[in-house]
């Protein structure tokens, strides 16, 4: 999975598949029922972690099924597999605003609205008018808006069994060079701030005050395990250096939550899913 995830650590998925539509994907969603597989749905692999064991199970991609996009009059039907930032670029390219924030997330739409991506006080959230899944029986549905919840890196399907398969975003026009030029300035800021090797965003959710700033002020940026280092630039980055392993990147996190719950009582919450390893896959940590 290192091949497949942008911190590029993690061992091998038993399988991995790439359904080429829906109908397909609904043949491996029972099959994998039928045969007991656990399974998760890949998009990028930005926000993911996943274990040196690797993982004992089935990794599915949307990229062929869910690919599609179609701008319509007040509304994108976008698959899941489309990439984020190209999708906020051609949001600016005809004139239309909101989307802006997106362009440095390096997502697919099916991720950022698992996760609710965010940035610079919006989230994805925010755009969505309706959601359509496909439920571990294959049946699908349309979810509008009041029957979906976004909160801060939430969204109710982390809690729920459904694949997300497509989603309808707002479309409201505004000045294109004005959309343009708010972009180029969001992800000029990005790259100054963040540092350029390999890693998954941020590792935990801002608690008041910023994750990164209490993992500086706990003297640990810059703290090497293995191949794996606290970003000397950003506190709430870990990067890969070349030769890391997914247990020097979970050393990390344990010694800053460690050092930070010691130094100042906060619980840090990770923000990046871990999959594989003790038979979890749904993103939780220990
Ligand atoms: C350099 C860098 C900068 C980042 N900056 C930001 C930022 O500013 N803001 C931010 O919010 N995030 C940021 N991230 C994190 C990440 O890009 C986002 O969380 C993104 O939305 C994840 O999308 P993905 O397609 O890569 O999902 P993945 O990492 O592949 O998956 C994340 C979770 O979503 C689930 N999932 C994915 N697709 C589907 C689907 N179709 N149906 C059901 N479940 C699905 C997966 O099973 C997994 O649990 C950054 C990451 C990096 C590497």
């Amino acid at each position: 999975m290192s091949r497949h995830t942008s911190l590029q650590v993690g061992g091998p998925a038993d399988y991995l598949v790439f359904p080429r539509d829906l109908e397909e994907l609904q043949a491996v969603l029972l099959l994998a029922q039928e045969k007991g597989i656990p399974f998760f749905v890949l998009g990028h692999g930005s926000n993911l972690l996943v274990r040196d064991e690797g993982y004992r199970g089935m990794v599915i991609s949307l990229a062929s099924a869910c690919s599609r996009y179609d701008f319509m009059e007040d509304r994108v039907k976008a698959g899941a597999a489309v990439p984020l930032p190209w999708l906020a670029r051609e949001f600016a390219r005809r004139g239309y605003k909101g989307l802006e924030f997106a362009a440095g997330i390096p997502g697919t739409l099916g991720g950022a609205i698992f996760m609710n991506a965010g940035a610079f006080g919006s989230y994805i959230g925010e755009l969505v008018i309706e959601v359509v899944t496909m439920d571990l029986q294959g049946c699908c549905r349309i979810r509008p808006h009041t029957e979906l919840n976004f909160s801060y890196r939430w969204s109710n399907f982390q809690d729920e069994d459904v694949i997300i398969l497509e989603a309808a975003l707002a479309l409201q026009p505004g000045n294109r060079e004005e959309i343009e030029r708010n972009m180029e300035d969001m992800l000029n800021e990005r790259a100054a701030r963040h540092p350029h090797q390999p890693s998954a965003g941020s590792v935990f959710r801002n608690p008041p005050g910023g994750a990164g700033y209490l993992i500086e002020q706990a003297g640990l940026k810059g703290m090497a395990v293995g191949g794996a280092l606290i970003s000397p630039q950003h506190g709430n980055f870990i990067v890969n250096t070349g030769n890391a392993t997914a247990t020097d990147v979970l050393s990390l996190i344990s010694i800053a939550r460690d050092k930070v719950r010691e130094k100042f009582g906060i619980e840090l919450e990770p923000e990046i899913r871990v999959i594989g390893g003790n038979g979890k896959n749904r993103g939780e940590i220990e």
